[in-house]
């Protein structure tokens, strides 16, 4: 299997699995892909389905992945699961558990992992890829981003403790919910550095951007990312749309996911074009509904930080959704110069693209399953009331923009929606809704209390990389 950019003429040559695994865009700006899907046929279908009832989640990401790492012995992949996806960590065995709380309802529960958000489930094997690959090419990687909650605490939790990886995550100080700020300054580790930088999420990013523009910076301190445009995030995710699948016992559904770089749901779409017996894909957004305007319209039209609303499910207040060139590319059956047209040329001059009058726009919905909608804080809500007086269940307020939009849409049964958090993360929409806040599950026990680890630092880049030069000049340990 190799991969090739989104923006590369077909038949370009590609790269293996274990090449692109560290590094982010492709040289062109694009993003990688494999070359094509691999192709499941019904009857591996049931082979798999037998792995995950007889070896369990572990043993099914392992077959999957291989399928992605052709350039992996099978078993290193095999290990490298087994130390990912643990009951210890995510909770129970089954790690991606899958209930029916009402006919032709499924709720796959996506975010039982260290960090309470369907992130986990990427990060933690990541970690273990990433220290993999650093022990083979025997060299080591500084991790740098910066997060406005939920993906910066998944990688801190993800990378801490190894000996090959630091990582250092800027948060915008006071900005992140209480649990969220718990969750990351609560780590004690001599390899993770939080620091609170005074500003906004915005002003975090750019000190990001800033230390990686100086190019003999980032090769000195061997700066990388975990961001969310890392295939083998995407092909970790895969996995949890096979599981949740074999899991409904039905022969066909369809999965609500909320959506806001475009992860999440590539996952789903690759697994679709992989073979899973997909019907839709159903594609949820909040009051940022970039997304769901091109697909009822055909236009992408990315929004500005000023344009972004802040709203009651924060993880999706995204108006510029990194993975979706990945999408548009599959859609534009690979026409890499196209690709690299609207999103490389298009998009910064004119600000958007319009694909509604193309043969292809027609086909989101025949060939590729997308039905979309979007959702209000009135909306989230009364869902989340509607499913704790109906089912008993509580879920947070992302996973409910998905229900509430799948509920919207007249589709094909059964459907499965994807919990992406837990709603004890969002403790504040939970009681506006319910009138209660949501349970602390008895593994965070504690965790509000426990002392703080972080570092302040002025919205200033010069700071930062001395900083930064300081801590990565010691040894971790
Ligand atoms: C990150 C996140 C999302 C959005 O997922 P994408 O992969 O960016 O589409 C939704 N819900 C929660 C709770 C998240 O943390």
């Amino acid at each position: 299997m190799r991969y090739v950019s989104t923006r590369a003429p077909r038949g370009a040559d590609g790269r293996p699995f274990k090449d692109i695994l560290l590094s982010g865009l492709a040289p062109d700006g694009g993003l990688y892909l494999p070359e094509r899907y691999p192709q499941i046929s019904p009857a591996e279908l049931d082979g798999l389905r037998g792995t995950l009832e007889r070896d369990g989640y572990s043993a099914l990401a392992a077959k999957l992945l291989a399928r992605f790492a052709d350039d992996y012995p099978a078993g290193a992949l095999d290990q490298l699961t087994a130390a990912a996806y643990t009951a210890a960590k995510f909770g129970s065995p089954e790690i991606v558990p899958v209930d029916q709380p009402g006919p032709g309802v499924f709720l796959a529960h996506l975010s039982n992992g260290p960090t309470a958000a369907f992130k986990d489930l990427a990060m933690q094997l990541l970690g273990e890829l990433f220290e993999h690959q650093l022990e083979q090419q025997d060299t080591w990687l500084t991790v740098l981003g910066a997060t406005s909650g939920d993906t910066g605490s998944a990688a801190e939790h993800a990378l801490e403790g190894r000996q090959r990886i630091r990582t250092a995550m800027l948060t915008p100080a006071g900005r992140m919910t209480p649990f969220q700020q718990a969750q990351m300054y609560s780590i004690d580790d001599p390899s993770v550095a939080n620091i609170a930088v005074d500003g906004v999420f915005d002003d975090c990013q750019d000190l990001v951007k800033a230390v990686n523009l100086d190019a003999a910076f980032k090769e000195r301190w061997h700066i990388g990312a975990v961001n969310s445009i890392n295939w083998a995030r995407v092909a970790a995710q895969v996995v949890y749309y096979f599981a949740a699948y074999f899991r409904t016992g039905a022969e066909r559904c369809s999965f609500a996911v909320p959506t806001g770089n475009f992860g999440n749901i590539l996952a789903g779409h690759v697994a679709k074009q992989m073979g899973l017996p997909v019907d839709n894909l159903i594609l949820a957004t909040n009051e940022n509904n970039v997304l769901h305007e091109f697909f009822s319209t055909g236009v992408y039209r990315p929004r500005g930080a000023s344009q972004t609303v802040a709203t009651s499910s924060p993880s999706m207040d995204i108006s510029k959704a990194s993975n979706f060139e990945r999408f548009i590319a599959d859609l534009l059956d690979r026409d890499g110069p196209r690709v690299a047209a609207l999103f490389g040329q298009t998009l910064p001059q004119q600000g958007y693209f319009d694909l509604g009058n193309t043969p292809e726009f027609g086909q989101l919905r025949s060939r590729y399953g997308f039905l979309t909608g979007a959702s209000s804080h009135a909306d989230r809500v009364a869902t989340i009331r509607r499913w704790w007086q109906q089912f008993g269940i509580l879920i947070d307020p992302h996973t409910a923009d998905a229900a509430h939009v799948a509920s919207a849409l007249t589709t094909a049964r059964p459907v499965v929606v994807m919990e992406t958090a837990l709603p004890v993360k969002f403790a504040q929409t939970i009681e506006e809704a319910v009138g209660f806040t949501p349970p602390l599950p008895d593994r965070f026990d504690g965790l509000l209390e426990a002392p703080r680890h972080l570092v302040d630092l002025p919205n200033d880049a010069a700071a930062l990389k001395r900083w930064l030069e300081s801590w990565l000049s010691h040894p971790a340990r």
